[in-house]
């Protein structure tokens, strides 16, 4: 008997696929690594991730997870490319690698900044602007980067050039805001080094003002390209509106806002608080923070460009008095400069958010063994589908 043989897209049919993720870049782009897991079983694992890491140390209350957890980036950076033919690309490099997985549009990143993303590939051409080459060190433009104050309406595209000239630089921005009248302003950050990192030192606007607002916890902030603002807003009130209900502030407490970005938590927490003393390492982000303080009106709150370390050591060594402490670092957690001063300034409650359960039970531990106990942390999904978690957790001073 003759075997059937089925066509080859039956036979595609038949084969079950292992993944069934709704993301057509889901096995090349490293960015998300819970793409193919329903958002349910997503929030199940997280919540298993911390408690884990943190059930050993103190109460772990149950996520807070989002209604819609679609586009929700408010931040999406594009590198730029060619491929052989000729053909424009822009998209995120594939893992521990520079080839580009190009990108039309993400299921997590804002919806308006990748049609503008797309806009301007479509626009290289005739403007016969190259895409810059890493290995040869010809071409132009390297990444295109679009912030969206999702409050606000106002958004931002920084386009990253090699070398500061973009040829008929007016008859561009007025292109791009042709298709995108809702782009408010145009940023050239020049990037002329062999590095990884996707912006250089210099920038200048060639339209608006430099930088884009938005609000949170009503409260508006302004936002620079190189300033650090948490990328989804949602969940962001979420976060906050714990860290400050965990403070349990007065209105006549003492507060540090250590690894502040800019301004963020301190000028919402500042209308119940005596004072706020903020640190941040990143000058444009304190630059950003001063002028939020200004424009919401915030007087009892002060700025300080410096390491967390180093400043908090000088508080303790100066003697300073603090009622509570409100610190956000980076995903490497924070250092034990850090944290021996926290404990010789002795405040009463410390609220530690962080986006890395890893290094927060790290940090955690230094605390438990210098008299500042875990008491609950609630763990806040800031970023579905990836397995990144952020959460915020209360420490009170034992008594002695
Ligand atoms: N609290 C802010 C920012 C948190 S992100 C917010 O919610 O928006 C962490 C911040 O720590 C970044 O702004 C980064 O620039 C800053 N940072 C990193 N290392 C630091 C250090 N050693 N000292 C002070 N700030 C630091």
């Amino acid at each position: 008997m003759k075997k059937e043989v089925k066509p080859a897209n039956e036979i595609k049919k038949t084969i079950k696929p292992v993944r069934k993720s709704a993301c057509p870049y889901d096995r090349r782009c490293g960015g998300c690594q819970y793409q193919d897991t329903p958002y349910k079983e997503q929030l199940k694992k997280k919540q298993k991730t911390v408690e884990k890491l943190l059930s050993p140390l103190c109460a772990v209350k149950p996520i807070a997870g989002m209604k819609d957890p679609l586009h929700y980036r408010n931040k999406v950076s594009a590198a730029f490319g060619r491929l052989r033919n000729g053909t424009y690309i822009s998209g995120v490099y594939e893992e521990n690698s520079h080839r580009i997985v190009p990108i039309e549009e993400c299921l997590i990143e804002d919806q308006k900044a990748d049609a503008i993303i797309g806009t301007i590939r479509g626009m290289l051409k005739s403007f016969k602007i190259h895409t810059y080459d890493e290995d040869t060190g010809y071409g132009l433009l390297r990444h295109v980067l679009v912030r969206v104050g999702r409050h606000s309406g106002q958004i931002m595209v920084v386009l990253v050039l090699a070398s500061p000239i973009l040829p008929s630089k007016n008859n561009f921005v007025k292109a791009l805001r042709k298709e995108h009248p809702e782009i408010t302003t145009i940023v050239i950050n020049v990037n002329d080094k062999q590095t990884s990192m996707v912006l250089g030192n210099k920038e200048t606007a060639i339209y608006g003002k430099g930088y884009i607002e938005d609000s949170l916890c009503d409260a508006t902030f302004r936002i620079s390209p190189k300033s650090f603002y948490q990328i989804n807003p949602a969940q962001t009130e979420v976060l906050y509106k714990k860290a400050l209900s965990l403070a349990e502030l007065t209105g006549k407490e003492r507060i540090v806002d250590a690894y502040c970005g800019i301004g963020t938590i301190g000028i919402i927490a500042a209308p119940h608080a005596k004072e706020v003393i903020s640190v941040e390492l990143n000058r444009d982000a304190v630059r950003d923070a001063v002028q939020n303080a200004k424009k919401n009106e915030i007087k009892n709150i002060s700025f300080y460009q410096a390491d967390a370390g180093k400043f908090m050591t000088q508080m303790a060594q100066q003697g300073e008095h603090v009622d509570v402490v409100l610190m956000d670092p980076p995903r490497a957690g924070s250092d034990e400069a850090f944290m021996a001063s926290v404990v010789k300034l002795s405040p009463n409650r410390v609220v530690y958010i962080s986006c890395n359960p890893e290094t927060l039970a790290r940090d955690l531990q230094y605390f438990d063994k210098h008299g500042y106990k875990a008491k609950e942390a609630w763990p806040v999904d800031m970023f579905p589908f990836c397995w990144d978690v952020e959460t915020v957790c209360l420490l009170s001073k034992l008594r002695s």
